[in-house]
């Protein structure tokens, strides 16, 4: 692993118990981050339409949040254990298309007293909720996707580390590009054995929670980290100093 002046952070994981694209138990994922040196993670499990339509049997939004909240609390339990900080987030796709948005700054409270949160659409979430949590466009150009709502979000992934999906990381980056004030985050969306650690953002301190971690983000208080993306992590180290001057 490369030098790392501060604590890794993974913003973007899945769990076995709650998406069903995620092939790795929570406990086993957090082991497995561990032992690549990282400090934490965000439990980023899917909600979306689909899954509300294969979990949500008997119309009951908390019991769709106990079986959504199962991935987090096997992550956290185990972390617990270990010494790994897991943070809760989530990653909304709506009906409107398959555009998939990671939000931070989320607790259980929030998520339960806010039924049916993926059943708008993305800009009508984005007015509802933009000053309260902070949203983030998933490989906004992923397997060729073309409909991007760039006014309904704070910023974009432009490393996703995806090895069965071509993330498009490029058009992510001319978006950020066509956006300096977007926030440009970095994550593995880890799914399966040999995805994980290998992208993240360097935070200067711990964070054991959604809020916390929003704010560094928000302060832009961290710093890109993926080894086979350098020419990303150093393409956003540059428009940070453009911005700056
Ligand atoms: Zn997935
Ligand atoms: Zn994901």
């Amino acid at each position: 692993m490369n030098q790392v002046n501060g604590y890794l952070y993974d913003p973007h994981t899945h769990t076995a118990e709650t998406s069903k694209c995620g092939h790795l138990p929570a406990a086993e994922v957090v082991d497995r981050y561990v032992a690549k040196g990282f400090t934490g993670l965000v439990v980023t499990d899917h909600l979306h339409p689909e899954y509300l339509s294969r979990v949500d049997t008997q119309h009951n939004w908390d019991a769709v949040m106990d079986h959504y909240l199962s991935g987090y609390h096997a992550s956290k339990a185990r972390g617990d254990q270990v010494g790994l900080d897991v943070i809760l987030g989530a990653e909304l796709r709506f009906p409107e298309n398959d555009n998939d948005y990671l939000v931070y700054g989320i607790d259980e409270q929030w998520l339960r007293s806010n039924p049916y949160v993926c059943c708008m659409s993305a800009r009508e979430f984005f007015a509802k909720f933009h000053d309260q949590v902070l949203i983030i466009h998933a490989h906004p150009y992923r397997d060729g996707n073309t409909v991007v709502f760039e006014d309904a979000v704070h910023g974009s992934e432009i490393i996703n580390g995806n090895p069965r999906h071509d993330n498009g990381n490029d058009k992510a980056l001319a978006l950020c590009r066509r956006h300096p004030e977007y926030y440009r985050l970095a994550g593995s969306d880890t799914h399966q054995a040999g995805d994980e650690a290998r992208s993240g953002v360097i935070l200067p301190r711990r964070v054991t929670d959604s809020y916390a971690y929003k704010a560094l983000i928000e302060h832009m208080e961290f710093h890109l980290w993926s080894p086979e993306n350098q020419s990303f992590v150093d393409a956003d180290e540059q428009m940070r100093k453009e911005r700056q001057a």
